[in-house]
Order: C-alpha cells, then sequence, then structure tokens
C-alpha cells in the first residue's frame, strides 16, 4: 500500500514555526555511513550525535521533519524515561546511578544544542507535578526526598495547596512538586533546529520520501519509491507511524491518540492569574491531562489518551470541558488550535530498543515521554553504532511482549487494560 506524504498537521506549532523545510525528495542510488528512517526526535537527535562524530548520515522522512509526535506533542521537558524502575528491578540496584544519570541526559543534550546552535525553540525552566488525590501527595514527598538523596543540584520545590491555589489559579490540586531542571519548549522549532544543525554538519536530509522497505546484508539499502540509500547501519525511528519490519515490530509498540487545544493569547491578567511563573504541568493521574504557555500567551492544554485507535470527531469538544474544569475562569476563551498525534505505548513501558540483523537498529515506543527520552535513546543508538554498547545492552536486553493478532486487536485489548487505569484515576 502507498501512503501519500502529508504536510503538517494544522496546530499552533507548525503555524509558528521558524522555517517551512522543503528537503529534496530521494531520488537515485545514495550512500552513508548511517541511514536514519523517520525525522522526528529519535530520528534527528541520532543523526545530529553521529554528525558530531564525523559519520555521513542520510534522513530519510516520509513527510516533513517533526511531521509525527515530535512536532506536536505538549512541549513539555520532563524528566525520565517510562519503565526506569522496570529496568533497574530487571538488573539490579547496581545499575541505579546510571539510570539516574539517563533520567537527565536528555535535558543536558537539549540545553547544550540550544545554546550551540543557536536553536529558537522558547525553551523555558519549571515543570509542576499537581496532586489530585490524597495518594498522590505521598509520591510528591517521595520526588523531593529523592532528589535530596542524591543531592540534585537544581531548585525543586514542594508546594502545598494554598501554594499550587496561589501559582496555578486553579482550587482543583491538592498540592504540587515543582521542577526547576524539567521545563517546557517549542518542540518542531527544536526538531527543525537540530535537523539543521546535523545539516550544517553533513547530514543528507530528505522530505516527503516514505521508505518501503529495507534490504537487509553486510550494507542494508533503505528503499523509497524513487530512490535508495545503502549504508553500513540503519536506524528506524519511525515509532508509533512506522509499519516497517512486521516480522520483528508488528504489535510492540501501540498508537494511542493524544490531543491539544490551543486558546487565543491570554492577557496578563488571566496569566498572572493562571500560570505567573510560567511552569509546564501536568497531573498525577495514570492517564495525564497536560498544559502550558505559549511564548505569545496561549493556554496549550492537552490531555485523554484514546486507545481504541479512533480519532474524535471533534477535538475540541472532547478536551475543552477537562480545560474548564481546571479553568472555568477561561470559559470564554477563543480556542484557535486543535490537533492529535499518536504516542508509542509499549506494554512494559520500557522504550523497545534493538536491532535486527546486527545493523538495523530501532528505537520506538516513549510511552508519552519523548522530548527529553528520545534524545538520550538517539544518543545511546549513537553509542552502539560507534562501538559502545554498555546502555543499549542495559535496553536491549528488556523483554517485551508481543500482543498476538492484528494491530486492531492489540489496540482494544490495550483499550481495556486503560479503562482499569481510568478507573483508578477516579479512586
Ligand atoms: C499529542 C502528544 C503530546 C505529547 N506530549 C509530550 C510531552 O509533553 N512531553 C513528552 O516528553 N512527550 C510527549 N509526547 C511524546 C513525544 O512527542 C514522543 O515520544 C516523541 O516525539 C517520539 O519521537 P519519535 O521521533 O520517536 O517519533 P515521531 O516524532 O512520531 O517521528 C516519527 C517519524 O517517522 C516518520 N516515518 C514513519 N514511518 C516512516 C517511513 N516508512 N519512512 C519514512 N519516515 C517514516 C514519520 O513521518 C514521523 O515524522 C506527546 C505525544 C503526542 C502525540
Amino acid at each position: 500500500m502507498t501512503v501519500e506524504p502529508r504536510e503538517h498537521t494544522r496546530s499552533y506549532y507548525a503555524a509558528t514555526v521558524n522555517e517551512v523545510t522543503d528537503q529534496p525528495v530521494l531520488e537515485g542510488g545514495h550512500r552513508a555511513d548511517v541511514c536514519v528512517v523517520g525525522a522526528g526526535f529519535t530520528g534527528i537527535a541520532t543523526a545530529l550525535t553521529l554528525a558530531e562524530r564525523g559519520y555521513s548520515v542520510a534522513v530519510v522522512e516520509a513527510n516533513r521533519i517533526g511531521w509525527g509526535a515530535s512536532g506536536r506533542n505538549g512541549g513539555q521537558l520532563i524528566n525520565g524515561i517510562s519503565g526506569l524502575d522496570r529496568i533497574e528491578r530487571q538488573h539490579g540496584p547496581g545499575v541505579a546511578d546510571m539510570l539516574w544519570d539517563i533520567r537527565w541526559r536528555g535535558h543536558e543534550i537539549i540545553h547544550e544544542r540550544v545554546d550551540k546552535y543557536g536553536i529558537a525553540c522558547d525553551l523555558k525552566s519549571g515543570y509542576v507535578e499537581t496532586a489530585l488525590k490524597p495518594r498522590q501527595l505521598a509520591e510528591i514527598e517521595d520526588f523531593a526526598t529523592e532528589r535530596e538523596r542524591r543531592g540534585f543540584p537544581y531548585a525543586y520545590e514542594i508546594w502545598d495547596r494554598n501554594k499550587t491555589r496561589d501559582r496555578l489559579g486553579t482550587d482543583a490540586y491538592l498540592g504540587a512538586f515543582a521542577c526547576f531542571r524539567d521545563g517546557h519548549l517549542h518542540p518542531l522549532n527544536l526538531c527543525i533546529g537540530e535537523a539543521r544543525a546535523a545539516q550544517g554538519l553533513g547530514a543528507k536530509l530528505f522530505e516527503r520520501s516514505p521508505v518501503t522497505g529495507i534490504e537487509h546484508g553486510a550494507r542494508p539499502k533503505v528503499r523509497t519509491a524513487a530512490g535508495s540509500v545503502e549504508a553500513d547501519a540503519v536506524v528506524l525511528a519511525g515509532n508509533a507511524y512506522s509499519r516497517l519490519e512486521p516480522k520483528r515490530l508488528s504489535n510492540l509498540v501501540f498508537p494511542a491518540g493524544s490531543y491539544i487545544i490551543a486558546t487565543e493569547p491570554l492577557s496578563e491578567e488571566a496569566i498572572n492569574e493562571i500560570n505567573p511563573l510560567d511552569v509546564a504541568v501536568c497531573d498525577l493521574n495514570e492517564i495525564v491531562d497536560y498544559y502550558r504557555l505559549s511564548a505569545d500567551r496561549r493556554l496549550l492544554y492537552g490531555g485523554a489518551c484514546n486507545y481504541s485507535g479512533r480519532e474524535p470527531a471533534d477535538i475540541k469538544a472532547y478536551i475543552l470541558p477537562r480545560m474548564h474544569q481546571i479553568y472555568p475562569q477561561l470559559k470564554g476563551a477563543r480556542i484557535d488550535f486543535q490537533w492529535g498525534g499518536k504516542i508509542g505505548i509499549v506494554l512494559n513501558r520500557v522504550p523497545a530498543l534493538g536491532r535486527i540483523n546486527n545493523n538495523v537498529y530501532y528505537c520506538q515506543g516513549y510511552s508519552g515521554h519523548g522530548v527529553s527520552g528520545t534524545h538520550v535513546m538517539g544518543e545511546i543508538l549513537a553509542d552502539a553504532i560507534t562501538g559502545t554498547l554498555e546502555q543499549f545492552d542495559l535496553f536491549a536486553g528488556m523483554k517485551h511482549f508481543r500482543i498476538p493478532g492484528t494491530q486492531w486487536m492489540g489496540n482494544q485489548i490495550i483499550a481495556l487494560g486503560m479503562l482499569y487505569y481510568r478507573l483508578k484515576d477516579r479512586l
């Protein structure tokens, strides 16, 4: 089945992008040290790390750079990669320090690149996790204890109910945890900025070039309708949008929809009431609501993961009541944008990292925690390709369960599982 290349979804991000990319379509035969399939954060972060190390890289994207989840997400720079606790359980406490470093490494890479390459992506500091239930207050205490034990060098605070109300302009929460190493950013501008940086170091970028298959061998070949790239190694970075290598990868990652609305720019008075510190916010439920302000003072409010594989007919009607529940004072605010994207969910929540035939690498399934996580995994992939396997082996050694049957069936099973979490959130 041929899928026609598509333009960006009509998001706030696509409407405020620094640069509209227009890279060539892949035509004819090319060669590179490494060919990356997919130009989201996983693909671009890997490509940039390799280009910085002097490797020749070709990135082949089906649509546009940042077209997938990377150009559509909540822009919340959250610490950690989902499932790290499971890795520690499987590999033992000896890896705890390494996992703690991995938790923050993505932030470091992003900050370094924003500075080094001058990427304008509205990077801000401050991320607040809010408690809706008394049991979530205990989680907040744990966040602080862990940081204290490890001598965390960045600011963090526990907010009681009153402080939370003062700082977030809502009485919805019982308390909150604020971490100022985390933060938020314009993800599409970051992704395009990093792609440009890779290109500046010699990487070749191709857009509107869906990869149709991989020919395996000592030098695998990536094929599109009009061209090919032969390389020493291939990186598959299509995440929830990829259908490549079904024998190894189908039913490993399940696409779940997440949706965002953006208000009109809010008045200074409204901003001072709902978010004077300009922090990103996410609740501590299993199925989260998340929101933040854009650089032009819109509220970008997202949530409501949909695991059934069906898009809601009207995203605004789906998300707006959730926003009004937290901010009834914004009932009059106009909604200017609404969009959605696919999150890659993995059953055990650990990103599925591995390789096929020793030279076709893949990493997918960040379970909604990918802005920072993709950057760490990009580095781990680049390390593996250049011969350092320690962290690669840690992730590749994790057992992943593939649901038998079709992708549709898998999604129904995941949807059922999520009902459990939805119920848990109500308790
Ligand atoms: C609505 C939403 C909100 C989110 N909010 C947050 C958040 O606030 N914080 C956070 O940390 N994470 C968030 N996430 C998750 C985060 O965006 C992802 O984990 C991350 O962007 C994944 O990056 P990726 O590069 O692996 O995949 P993607 O960005 O999806 O990129 C995959 C790319 O591969 C391309 N591709 C697929 N198949 C082919 C092929 N055959 N040939 C060529 N190219 C191909 C696609 O076109 C796409 O551009 C959110 C996700 C969504 C959808």
